[in-house]
């Protein structure tokens, strides 16, 4: 037997240990220090009611022999597929039910969607960007080309003349840079997959911070896109299914490639696979596209908005520059006076007691910048960003 040896060549991510590893050794010497953690991307608020009762309807339908319910359709009951089609109509993108598939979240669909692709295609990766693109593709044994996100093209790499791709990953609202593609700017990556026949894997997990009329929420709302585009998107953020699990990835009929459906493909590994999420699970995601279930979860993220507004208005006022805060609960800050995104990290610390996320951590075009995110809570948030005005504005 011989192992998967790509395995060997995966950078060792010490990122979120080394944070909890500094942070606890901190505290262990200045046990009165009110640590304030803006550092992780998980969600801090509870699921909306709407949700929570669908779920305890749903388990008891589970207790009776009438209702009760085994194994389901691996790519998600159709009740839920239909609230998700009728999420992008009201939205003007319209897709058919067969091309939606529910998951138990976006991570776990971008790693497995891998499993239809030729592992001699080349893959172009945001830099910096969310680890799992990149991780997955080392595994597979994958050569990949980085795209730049940098302050000269606003954290958003635009397709170049030498630019080499069979896969292309998009993350808009970006993480961990908060920089969200316009319309216009995606038009120019859905007409360079085209012309190349490319695919673009688009995650769209942050789709739900969008406010901005000029930026896109979904691949498809650019013409051609159903030719050239998966996309992934996660209840995770939009109603706290973090813990729950959650998602869904569409893979249009119209994507084909050396005359195969990828539709099909998917279809075909996902019943293979997978069993499906939990009826209980799609149940509570179903109650999300309910109005009532629609106004508490706007209550909910308006909360990690202002947060967003709390953090980006500080940096306004610090005069440090920064990309995000505003349709992303990601604050992406240039480490003033810091090349050293780590070095900035322990000042942060042992300064204010604020905790983030070093840049570098998600690519060597991070190093000097920093991420802050909105899901703390309120108190917190204007507690870190007062900390950050004293602290910063010296
Ligand atoms: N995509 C991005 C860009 C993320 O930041 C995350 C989680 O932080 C995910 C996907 C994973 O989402 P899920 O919880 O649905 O697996």
């Amino acid at each position: 037997m011989k192992p998967n040896l790509n395995y060997k060549n995966l950078e060792e991510s010490y990122l979120f240990s080394t944070i909890a590893h500094k942070v606890n050794a901190y505290a262990a010497v200045h046990p009165q220090a009110k640590i304030l953690r803006l550092g992780i991307g998980d969600v801090t608020l509870p699921l909306a009611p709407a949700v929570i009762s669908a779920m305890h309807a749903a388990v008891d339908e589970m207790g009776k022999k009438e209702t009760f319910r085994g194994y389901g359709p691996e790519q998600g009951y159709d009740f839920l597929r239909t609230a998700i089609a009728g999420y992008y109509a009201r939205r003007g993108v319209k897709l058919e039910e067969n091309e939606i598939f529910v998951s138990d979240g976006a991570k776990s669909d971008l790693g497995n969607i891998l499993d239809i692709f030729d592992r001699d295609n080349s893959v172009l990766i945001p830099d910096p960007v969310y680890p799992v693109y990149v991780d997955t593709n080392v595994m597979a044994g994958r050569s990949i080309h980085f795209a730049a996100a940098t302050a000269q093209n606003g954290f958003l790499p635009m397709p170049e003349e030498n630019t080499e791709a069979d896969i292309i990953y998009i993350c808009s609202p970006n993480n961990p840079t908060g920089a969200a593609y316009t319309r216009e700017q995606l038009r120019a990556w859905v007409d360079f997959a085209l012309a190349r026949g490319a695919v673009i894997l688009y995650d769209a997990a942050y789709e739900c911070f969008v406010r901005d009329e000029a930026l896109a929420r979904s691949i498809y709302e650019i013409e051609g896109a159903k030719e050239c585009a998966i996309e992934f998107c996660s209840f995770s953020k939009m109603a706290g299914f973090t813990g729950t699990r959650c998602g869904y990835t569409v893979v249009p009929n119209a994507l084909v490639r050396s005359g195969v459906s990828l539709n099909k493909l998917w279809l075909r590994r996902q019943t293979t696979k997978f069993n499906g999420v939990p009826y209980i699970v799609q149940r509570g995601a179903e109650a999300v596209f309910t109005p009532e279930g629609q106004k508490q979860i706007a209550e909910n993220l308006e909360v990690y908005r202002r947060n967003a507004h709390v953090l980006s208005d500080c940096l306004d006022g610090l005069g440090i520059r920064y990309t995000g805060g505003k349709n992303s609960p990601y604050v992406w800050m240039e480490c003033p006076g810091f090349s050293d995104s780590w070095k900035f990290f322990d000042y942060l610390l042992e300064e204010a007691n604020v905790v983030g996320t070093p840049g570098c951590g998600f690519g060597k075009n991070g190093q000097g910048y920093f991420r802050l995110t909105a899901f703390g809570s309120e108190a917190s948030t204007e507690e870190a960003a007062q900390r950050l005005r004293r602290l910063l504005g010296k």
